[in-house]
């Protein structure tokens, strides 16, 4: 298909142009192979389907947008996935990201705050055979204990600060991806590693924008009113 195709063309030449910041020159191969076959089409409103393939986030409705692509492989590459990871994302909007972990690691597991949003992200998964995603209603910033520790937390809403509750998930030697900063100014890319000792390093990636990471309860107040 062209139009991935050159989304990935896309993706590689902003690989490049970023690497002074993020110092990193290429991404991986398996995921940029990922990139190339998760249908982005699929995870979009049919109004928004011609631009499926553009590197710009895309909006999803409920206020929320689909990532860009070269942040979703970005962020995806920053993780670092193995073939026996546990996964969790905070923030399922409508499933892609997901999807693209889903090719290159064990199992994840996604939390959506928006109840609808979190229903129509795991119909889409199960539609098109991404079995190994499971999708919750709630609050990610409290991460899902059920499933924890993690080899690996990406966080695609930007926090004001790290959630405590997404480190102490965190296996030794595991990695959050998170964007924290204010809403909607201009946001760091966090990579936070854990070493065998529990400690914590952070390295500031890129200067990114994300729909914000809001409470449980700040939601329940937008979708009222
Ligand atoms: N990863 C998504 C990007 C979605 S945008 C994709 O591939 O499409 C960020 C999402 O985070 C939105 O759907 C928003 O509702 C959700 N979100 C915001 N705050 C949250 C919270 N506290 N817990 C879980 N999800 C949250």
């Amino acid at each position: 298909m062209l139009a991935r195709k050159r989304m990935i063309e896309t993706i590689e030449a902003e690989t490049k142009y970023t690497r002074r910041m993020t110092g990193r020159s290429t991404l991986n191969s398996c995921v940029i192979d990922t990139m190339r076959r998760v249908p982005r089409d699929e995870f979009v409103p049919s109004s928004v389907k011609d631009f499926a393939y553009n590197d710009s986030p895309l909006s999803i409705g409920h206020g929320q947008t689909i990532s860009q692509p070269f942040i979703v492989a970005l962020m995806t590459d920053l993780l670092q996935p193995q073939a026996d990871d546990v996964i969790l994302e905070v923030g399922t909007g409508s499933g892609y990201q997901a999807a693209i972990l889903s090719q290159l690691v064990k199992q994840v597991y996604s939390v959506e705050v928006i109840e609808t949003l979190a229903g129509e992200a795991s119909k889409a998964l199960q539609r098109l055979g991404y079995h190994n995603v499971e999708v919750k209603v709630g609050d990610g910033s409290q991460g899902w204990q059920e499933h924890a520790p993690y080899d690996g937390i990406i966080v695609t809403a930007a926090a004001p600060f790290v959630p405590p509750a997404l480190i102490d998930q965190l296996k030794p030697l595991a990695r959050l991806v998170i964007p924290v900063g204010l809403p909607y100014m201009s946001q760091s890319l966090l990579l936070i590693e854990k070493d065998e000792k529990g400690e914590i390093s952070t390295r500031d990636v890129l200067a990114v924008a994300f729909v914000p990471l809001v409470s449980d309860s700040e939601n329940q107040e937008t979708q009222e009113t």
